[in-house]
C-alpha cells in the first residue's frame, strides 16, 4: 500500500468527509471534494451545437440548413464569434459549480478545467490570453477568489485580468431571462490599469490577440456577450468564450 491510499483510507474512514456533489461519502479524500461516481456522471453536450454560443441544435439537418447557428444567434449578432461548455447546467454539472461557487470547494477546478479544455479544443486553438469574468471588487472579496479566474487558470493559456465589474449587480440567477442583458449592461470595463501596464511592456496590443472570455456557466449568455462587447471595443481581433457549463433552453430530441 502506498502511502497515499494510506493517507486515503484513514481520511475517509475517520473524517468520512461527504462530496461536496452528491453527499456520499468520498472515498480517496486526497483526490478531491467530488466522488468519482458524480464526475463520471456528467453528461457532456452532444452534437450538433451552435458553434456561436453552444447552444445544442435539434438535429444535424436543422444545423445544415442554418450554418450551424441557433435561432437566436441567427436573429441578433453577437460579439462571440465560438462559444464552448463542457455540460448542461444541471444534475451533476450543476452541484460541482456551486461546490466550487458557493461551497468554497476550489480542489474542484483543476479537475473542471480539465474537462473544459476537452470540450473546447476549438475554442482554446490560437488562443493568445484567457480573459476571466470578473465579479465585483465587494463579491470576490465576500468569496476569497473568482471562480472563473480558477477555472481559466487550468486551462493552458496565459490569463489576463483585463477586465473589471465597474456595478455591483444582482445576481443573474436571480432575474428572469428578459432582463439579464439590461442588469449586465454597462456593468464591465476595461481595467485600464491592467491594459496601460500591457502598453508599457512592449506586449503585442490588443487588436493582435484572441481573447477568450471564462466563466462558470453561461445562462442567456448575456454577461458574456457585454464583456466581449468591451474587449471588442477594446479593439481585441476576436474574442471566444468557454464555461464550465451552460442553460440549455431546448433539449435536442
Ligand atoms: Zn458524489
Ligand atoms: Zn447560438
Amino acid at each position: 500500500m502506498t502511502l497515499r491510499t494510506f493517507v486515503n483510507r484513514t481520511l475517509a474512514v475517520v473524517f468520512q468527509p461527504p462530496c461536496a456533489a452528491c453527499g456520499e461519502p468520498v472515498p480517496r479524500p486526497l483526490e478531491g471534494a467530488i466522488c468519482d461516481a458524480c464526475w463520471s456522471s456528467l453528461i457532456p453536450l452532444r452534437p450538433p451545437l451552435c458553434v456561436r454560443c453552444a447552444e445544442p441544435l435539434p438535429s444535424w439537418r436543422a444545423a445544415t440548413l442554418t450554418a450551424l447557428l441557433c435561432p437566436r444567434c441567427r436573429r441578433s449578432p453577437r460579439a462571440i464569434t465560438r462559444a464552448a461548455a463542457v455540460g448542461a447546467f444541471e444534475g451533476a454539472l450543476r452541484d460541482v459549480v456551486h461546490a466550487l461557487k458557493y461551497g468554497g470547494r476550489r480542489s474542484v477546478a483543476p479537475r473542471l478545467g480539465t474537462l473544459m479544455q476537452a470540450a473546447g479544443r476549438e475554442v482554446l486553438a490560437g488562443a493568445d490570453l484567457l480573459v476571466p469574468v470578473p465579479l465585483h471588487r465587494r463579491r470576490e472579496w465576500s468569496r476569497g477568489f473568482n471562480q472563473a479566474r480558477l477555472l481559466a487558470a487550468s486551462l493552458g493559456p496565459p490569463v489576463a485580468d483585463l477586465l473589471v465589474r465597474v456595478r455591483a449587480t444582482p445576481p443573474q440567477a436571480d432575474l428572469p431571462a428578459a432582463r439579464r442583458h439590461a442588469n449586465v449592461r454597462g456593468a464591465f470595463a476595461l481595467d485600464t490599469w491592467q491594459a496601460t501596464r500591457r502598453a508599457g511592456s512592449g506586449r503585442p496590443p490588443l487588436s493582435s490577440l484572441t481573447l477568450v472570455l471564462v466563466d462558470d456557466v453561461a445562462t442567456t449568455g448575456a454577461t458574456l456577450d457585454a464583456c466581449a462587447r468591451v474587449l471588442a471595443e477594446a479593439g481585441a481581433r476576436e474574442v471566444r468564450a468557454i464555461t464550465a457549463a451552460r442553460a440549455v433552453s431546448a433539449r435536442p430530441r
